[in-house]
């Protein structure tokens, strides 16, 4: 069986893309989808929100439900902190700074992989750096 990790959606996978009405795509972080193929061969991939099911569900069909076909969302876990034994994975990946934080209470600050959120500033600088950053610790054979 393989590990299972886990991944935030907003701002950690991309952005939702609207029109002036509703959501009509979202807007993957560059090398999400290389990334993606490279990890879900040695990981099982859980994808884990904060924002309810409806939503979650439509941005996963958006290309995105090949990749995770276990998802949570507020409507499962309604929780401020997302505890990664809650959900049994090895890492969580997340742009959620608070979650390390709260995390190293526990001395399980470690498996949580904290990248820059899409469109910051830093995101915008180093495009790559999270693939760099996950890879070096979920892709080093
Ligand atoms: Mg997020």
């Amino acid at each position: 069986m393989k590990p299972r990790i886990a991944f935030d959606l907003d701002e950690t996978l991309g952005a939702t893309i609207t029109d002036s009405t509703s959501i009509i795509g979202f807007c993957l972080r560059e090398g999400c989808i290389e990334l993606l193929e490279k990890l879900q061969k040695k990981y099982y991939l859980v994808l884990w929100s904060v924002s309810n099911r409806s939503y979650v569900d439509k941005i996963l069909s958006f290309g995105l439900k090949k990749y995770f076909r276990e998802s949570y969302s507020w409507d499962d876990i309604s929780s401020s902190w997302k505890n990664i034994r809650e959900i049994d994975v090895k890492f969580l990946i997340d742009d959620n700074e608070y979650y390390k934080e709260i995390a190293q209470q526990y001395g399980l600050d470690s498996q949580y992989i904290i990248i820059p959120p899409f469109g910051s500033h830093e995101y915008i600088k180093t495009p790559m750096l999270w693939v760099k950053q996950i890879a070096e610790i979920l892709l080093k054979s």
